[in-house]
């Protein structure tokens, strides 16, 4: 055998992430076992699709299983000679698809998941266990757990359908070395050569069989595959022995798993450790569930569904790909993973399973596009997810407080997407107010505290709270004491456009289209007049930057500010596309003036006295460009504007 032993680094983020499991900052090691079955599993599940699809794959799937064994060196699958001597060994195999060497270099050696870059800054970031805890949740860490528990990791893998066999080895360092071997069986093991610390700790020895046992009981129970293992039997004395004679100790394989199927058990026989545990493996999660949602349809479709709402958004949520989170078994077969017919995307936090009893074996994604039993299941497993968590938000406050904090940005896409269920979603949405610092508001709160006269529920869209709060277009809106949604996530620009009225009383952000504050009266007819031959001029003046000049209600203090026509594109929508790729033009805004305000009269003064002067003109553009600074815009020209503005101050100095 000409073994070809290469040596490679993992990618950069892997080994961060190595790094955090070989230190050991999780303070739950036991978890390893929990992934490496769940990805055994996993890979079962992947064959006996592949051999029931592909019916040239040569494969026996007549027994297909999970092997744990436990102690000595020789069931690496090594050669003797490479058994090493740290004799305290753990090895998991499967009989499922295994891997390509290719395979196993993308999968093994490198983290395959959208955003990694984010993930980098935030491993550089985590330094504290606290932190380092918190990112595993949101990451969830597979196969490297390992190096938890182990000083170094073989692998080996022979892919169905392939003649050689791959083996990897690593110590969780920044390298792994992998090799080409002829002679392996089909499937995968990965044996642990345990760390030498856990060997006098009960409570972490790995190689003892009832904590093995323990561990399968409590983490993989549910998994549907047999999990196997040897055990010593100690058989009673044949009858008439001699006194004293030594007991026979014979070894048994015993399968240590129930295999039931928790979808199938009512919600009353099932513990919340098991609903949890069975979360971590079809969410590939290590947080904890923060709802679980038991569903059994009868009738003409009959199908169970066992769902989730987790209670951490994974750090690449935003990015998700558009895929969802649910695995589809047709009568306890696993079909697929990822089925992203059975929810909309805008609930593609939710994991679990869903199983069909009358689909054919052998749907594929694109046939379930068009299946009908599909649709009617989404559109259920649509309601009952959003009265849910309508429900938490009734019963459970702290709760849906998590969950809004993590998934209500997700969530509010379907306030777009999901024109059916919109007026559900929207009332258990939640938003930050001008009301409370820190307690969003639902809207139907915000209708009940309306003051006497107010028509509409005002909005505020920007990057951030502060922002938003110190801006010109809110300070007529705060003067008179009329509260005012402030709306920061990237979405709320999109919703807020499909989204004409909530309960009879229409949404208006505060920078678009007319405001009525209930300001006129006479004496501002007066000022109209007076200040025409200014409007007309100005707008002449800022004819590039603005389409319009008018006097506003919307102001107390500053002395102008920038509208954007009611239907047209906000500047901060217009970035967000640009962000995304699409270039859509921003129309030209309303440029509005405060007529109370000492540098607008000043202006209307100056103007009636004398012929527009080139200073007068820059004054125009100083008081456009500080409206779009107001509102945390950015000018076109910035150099220009300081130069104008340096220029100003050095005459006043
Ligand atoms: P995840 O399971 O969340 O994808 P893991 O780190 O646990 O992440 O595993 C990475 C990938 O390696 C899996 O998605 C799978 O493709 C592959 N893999 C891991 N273990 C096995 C196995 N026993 N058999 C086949 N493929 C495996
Ligand atoms: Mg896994």
């Amino acid at each position: 055998m000409s073994e070809q032993v290469e040596q490679r680094e993992f990618q950069a983020e892997a080994r961060q992430l190595l790094q955090l499991m070989v230190h050991s900052i999780y303070s739950n090691k036991d978890s390893f076992l929990r992934e490496l079955i769940s990805n055994a599993s996993d890979a079962l599940d992947k064959l006996r699709l592949e051999a029931f699809r592909n019916k040239d794959l040569d494969v026996d799937v007549s027994d297909l299983h999970v092997e744990i064994e436990t102690g000595a060196s020789e069931a690496t699958g090594e050669s003797g000679a490479n058994a090493g001597a740290a004799g305290r060994t753990l090895t998991i195999r499967d009989n499922g698809i295994g891997m390509t060497r290719d395979e196993v270099v993308d999968l093994i050696g490198t983290l395959a998941k959208s955003g990694t870059g984010e993930l980098r800054k935030k491993l550089g970031e985590a330094n504290k266990a606290a932190d380092a805890e918190e990112l595993i949740g949101q990451f969830g860490i597979g196969f490297y757990s390992t190096f938890m528990v182990a000083d170094s990791v073989v692998l080996l893998t022979r892919k169905a359908g392939e003649s050689s066999a791959t083996r990897w080895e690593s110590s969780g360092d920044g390298t792994y070395t992998i090799a080409e071997v002829d002679d392996a069986p089909q499937g995968t093991s990965v044996t642990l050569h345990l760390k030498p610390e856990d060997a006098d700790d009960e409570l972490h020895d790995y190689t003892s069989p009832w904590k093995i046992r323990e561990l399968v009981k409590k983490y993989s129970d549910f998994i549907s595959w047999p999990i196997r293992m040897e055990v010593e039997k100690t058989l009673p004395a044949p009858e008439g022995a001699e006194e004293g004679t030594e007991p026979t100790v014979t070894v048994e394989t015993e399968t240590i798993n129930s295999r039931t199927a928790l979808w199938a058990k009512p919600k009353s026989e099932v513990s919340d450790e098991e609903y949890a545990q069975f979360y971590k493996h079809v969410a590939h999660a290590w947080d904890e569930p923060l709802e679980v949602i038991a569903m059994k349809a009868e009738g003409t479709f009959e199908y169970q569904a066992l769902l989730f709402i987790p209670s951490m958004a994974p750090f690449d949520i935003l990015n998700a790909d558009g895929h969802t989170g649910i695995q589809l078994y047709v009568k306890r077969v696993f079909i697929m993973g990822d089925c992203d017919d059975l929810v909309p995307e805008y609930l593609r936090f939710v994991k679990g399973v869903v199983d069909a009893q009358d689909m054919s074996l052998n749907v594929s994604r694109e046939i379930l596009q068009q299946d009908r039993q599909i649709k009617v299941i989404r559109r259920s497993l649509t309601k009952k997810v959003l009265s849910t968590i309508k429900d938490m938000q009734a019963n459970r406050p702290e709760d849906y407080q998590t969950f809004w904090t993590q998934f209500g940005r997700v969530v509010k896409e379907g306030l777009v997407s999901d024109a059916d269920n919109r007026d559900a979603l929207l009332r258990l949405s939640s938003f930050a107010t001008t009301f409370s610092e820190t307690a969003p508001t639902t809207l139907a709160d915000y209708v009940g505290r309306m003051k006497d006269g107010q028509e509409q529920i005002y909005y505020a869209t920007g990057e951030s709270r502060q922002l938003l709060e110190r801006s010109p277009h809110l300070e007529a809106f705060k003067a008179k004491g009329y509260e005012v949604l402030l709306l920061t996530d990237p979405v709320d620009e999109v919703w807020v456009g499909s989204v004409p009225e909530f309960d009879g009383k229409a949404l208006q952000s505060v920078a678009k289209g007319e405001v009525d504050l209930g300001a006129s009266d006479d004496a501002d007819e007066d000022k109209h007049g007076d200040f025409a031959e200014l409007l007309a001029w100005l707008q002449e003046t800022l004819a590039e930057h603005v389409k319009e000049v008018r006097l506003s209600t919307r102001l107390t203090s500053s002395p102008a500010c920038l509208i954007t026509d009611t239907f047209g594109i906000t500047p901060q929508l217009a970035r967000m596309y640009r962000a995304s790729g699409q270039e859509i033009p921003v129309g030209k805004r309303i440029l509005e003036l405060n007529p109370d305000h000492p540098l607008v009269t000043g202006l209307r003064d100056a103007r009636a006295a004398a012929e527009p002067s080139d200073s007068l003109a820059e004054t125009a553009e100083l008081l456009y460009g500080t409206a779009l600074l107001a509102e945390g815009g950015v000018l076109d020209d910035p150099a220009r504007f300081a130069t104008l503005l340096a220029d100003r101050l050095a005459r006043t100095v």
